[in-house]
């Protein structure tokens, strides 16, 4: 079985509508997706129906927004029900946060000369959640930067003129959404984060503490390197291990599903304990999306 456990739709900041990502994924030979859009979940009903024609079992997932230390982390959650009242009550707040979030980037890069800029990353996320990657886009498009890398660099990371300071949900919120929403919380691209690994062990043990099961082992933006020196992390905690590829669409060609190498030995796998719970979520899914 190859399972990708974190992958973006339309509904965020990727690029394919979610029956075209699970479509993607099948070909690629994924036989386990998680959708894990940015503080959303609206993709989740057409993605499990693309899902159960083609065989593929798609695990309902989110990536949660969370503010730590002033710093922004992600939390995957893993098997959440969309339809939880504590989960989307969360997320609505956090998605309310990035709508401010966005018309703010957009007035502090008017600042700078750059006008425009909101209504344009707005028109990209087409009504749906509204990422810095939309941001990224039109910059990099109007000649602003050379790559959407360098529009990160350039305009939207800490002491950037479209820096805007975050408030996103604290690991207590964000872990305790998705454990009320029957799911499991895992850390998401631990080693993106440029921490030393004596901040990574407190950052672990915060997460613990508020209820987090799982962290991200195999992630396409680790090195082999940083593979082992987070299996070894897991390891040492007790933490289960999840397996992604953060995938955004084929505009960004380094990242493929169906392509993630396997979890180094000794790592206990976050879907060994699931085959029961993953029908029965997949289930759920479908009825409601049948009426
Ligand atoms: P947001 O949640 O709106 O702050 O946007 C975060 C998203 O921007 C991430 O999920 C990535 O997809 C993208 N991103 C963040 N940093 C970079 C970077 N340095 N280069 C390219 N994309 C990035
Ligand atoms: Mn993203
Ligand atoms: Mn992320
Ligand atoms: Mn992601």
């Amino acid at each position: 079985m190859f399972y990708d456990l974190h992958s973006h739709s339309l509904a965020s900041d990727g690029t394919l509508a979610p029956g075209e990502l699970v479509r993607r994924a099948r070909a690629a030979g994924v036989d386990v997706l998680a959708l894990t859009d940015h503080d959303e979940m609206a993709g989740v009903t057409e993605a499990a129906e693309a899902a159960t024609a083609l065989g593929l079992t798609l695990v309902p997932g989110v990536e949660v927004s969370v503010t730590w230390n002033r710093m922004t982390i992600h939390i995957v959650g893993l098997h959440v029900d969309p339809n939880n009242t504590a989960l989307q009550a969360g997320l609505g707040r956090l998605r309310k946060f990035r709508d401010w979030r966005a018309r703010e980037i957009g007035r502090r890069l008017a600042k700078v000369g750059i006008e425009g800029a909101y209504e344009a990353a707005a028109e990209r996320a087409k009504g749906r959640v509204v990422s810095r990657t939309h941001f990224a886009q039109f910059l990099a498009g109007e000649g602003h930067a050379k790559s959407v890398r360098d529009v990160f660099k350039h305009f939207l990371k800490r002491n950037r003129p479209g820096h805007v300071p975050g408030e996103w949900a604290t690991f207590e919120e964000a872990v305790g959404w998705i454990r009320a929403a029957g799911g499991q919380a895992v850390i998401a691209h631990p080693a993106r984060y440029d921490m030393t690994m004596t901040r990574l062990r407190k950052l672990v043990g915060e997460f613990m503490e508020a209820g987090g099961v799982g962290i991200e082992v195999v992630s396409a933006s680790h090195s082999r390197d940083d593979c082992f020196k987070i299996a070894q992390l897991a390891r040492h905690n007790g933490l289960l291990a999840s397996a992604g590829s953060d995938y955004h669409g084929p505009e960004h060609p380094w990242v493929e599903l169906g392509r993630l190498a396997p979890l180094p030995d000794g790592c206990n796998p976050i879907w060994g304990s699931w085959d029961t719970e993953l029908k029965r979520a997949a289930c759920d899914i479908d009825r409601r999306g049948h009426g």
